[in-house]
């Protein structure tokens, strides 16, 4: 078995929506392929896979490094023990030849991607889902299938937009989402207030149903006022309150506000979760852990970030990964973790789930496509067809 082709699009992420330090209208993602010479139904078998949301593109980083790595490797050298799957901990080694340790930036979701991408692969050579190939790599008992979710979105729409933040929560309460996460930090705090007035009257007042994200904005008497602030709705949790690596902050926002506190989605690296877990603070049973595996070497280290935690006292029902879609969906469901982000109305064509995978009760049911199922969301069917080209891989 050998890699035939591997190949990078970067794809535009649709909308023009702002958190409370970033504008998305910019943004791209990195949608990459890793081609085979095998063949299913007559079509070579291809993984697939991107980085995730909120980090730009690394076609560059790709092109020059990575897929050099990649191709320079003899073929049966990326193979497990049994020659018929690729040995994703190899495709990493493989990756990060001649890397030197820290400094997990934007080459962290460059190797994110092509490691899933042969997460994906293996799953469609086993013709199976890819929740049930990690799975099995982790060992265990059979999960149930299926995944706690929350809608994500509650953004700042450019001024004079006509899209109301109830409309939009009431829009994914009718698709059957029953939690909510909204922004913050964008405005001053009695605007927010506003906001979050408005978003619990959708919940019935349940602030068990909604939870902030300040996406890392506050310094420390900003963080310290809004946390007086939101402590009397007991909200779900209030994420990213200050800078991603301000573990001081964080574990002193733990000292004051009960609620559960959320971070983790800037951290690219389990020397860095060590980090968290040393300084910031976490607690367990409250807290909640967001790594994004996509933007963190891939499902790799994402299980060595999850270990840490594990030999912190912390548990898995913890760990709710940034970025709602189909790869963390299959991840999610994988490895038994608490749940996971959904971006039902933004972040297309990645955010939000296919068709295919049912919604029923605040869960998400993945559905039996082999490997991530991106090829049954039709939002990706034509950035995938562009990446694929003539390569004529499965669809
Ligand atoms: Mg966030």
């Amino acid at each position: 078995m050998r890699i035939t082709d591997i190949r990078e699009l970067s794809v535009p992420l649709q909308g023009n929506i702002t958190n409370a330090l970033v504008n998305f209208s910019e943004h791209t993602v990195s949608l990459v392929a890793v081609c085979t010479d095998q063949l299913r139904d007559g079509r070579p078998v291809t993984g697939l896979a991107f980085n995730s949301i909120g980090r730009f593109a690394q076609g560059g980083l790709m092109r020059e490094r990575f897929f050099p790595r990649l191709r320079a490797a003899s073929p049966e050298s990326l193979l497990d023990a049994t020659g018929r799957y690729f040995d994703p901990d190899v495709v990493l080694r493989t990756l990060m030849r001649n890397e030197k340790p820290g400094g997990h930036g934007d080459r962290a979701a460059a190797v994110g991607a092509l490691e899933l991408a042969f997460w994906d692969l293996n799953a469609k050579l086993a013709g199976e889902p890819a929740w049930r190939t990690i799975a099995r790599h982790q060992g265990g008992a059979t999960p149930t299938p299926g995944a706690s979710v929350y809608a994500a979105g509650g953004y700042y729409y450019p001024s004079g937009s006509r899209h109301s933040l109830r409309d939009e929560l009431r829009a994914y309460q009718d698709q059957g989402y029953t939690a909510f996460k909204i922004k913050i930090g964008g405005a001053p705090l009695a605007q927010d207030l506003a906001r979050l007035e408005a978003a619990l009257a959708v919940v019935d007042g349940d602030g068990s149903r909604l939870a902030v994200d300040a996406n890392g904005r506050f310094d420390l008497p900003t963080a310290l006022a809004y946390a007086t602030a939101l402590a009397p709705l007991h909200l779900r949790w209030f994420e990213e309150i200050g800078d991603p690596l301000d573990y001081a902050l964080n574990r002193r926002l733990g000292e004051v506000y009960e609620g559960p506190i959320a971070t983790g989605e800037n951290l690219f690296s389990a020397r860095d979760v060590d980090n968290l877990l040393r300084y910031g603070g976490m607690r367990p049973g409250r807290d909640v852990f967001q790594m994004d595996p996509g933007l963190s070497y891939g499902l790799g280290e994402y299980t060595r970030m999850l270990a840490a935690m594990e030999l912190g006292g912390f548990t898995r029902q913890q760990a709710h990964p940034h970025g709602g879609h189909l790869i963390n969906l299959h991840i999610v469901t994988g490895l038994g973790l608490g749940g996971c982000e959904a971006y039902p109305g933004v972040f297309q064509p990645f955010g939000g789930y296919a068709a295919q995978c049912r919604l029923d009760a605040g869960r998400v049911l993945p559905s039996d496509a082999p490997g991530f199922g991106l090829e049954e969301k039709q939002e990706l069917a034509e950035p995938i067809r562009t990446l694929l080209g003539d390569h004529g891989g499965r669809r």
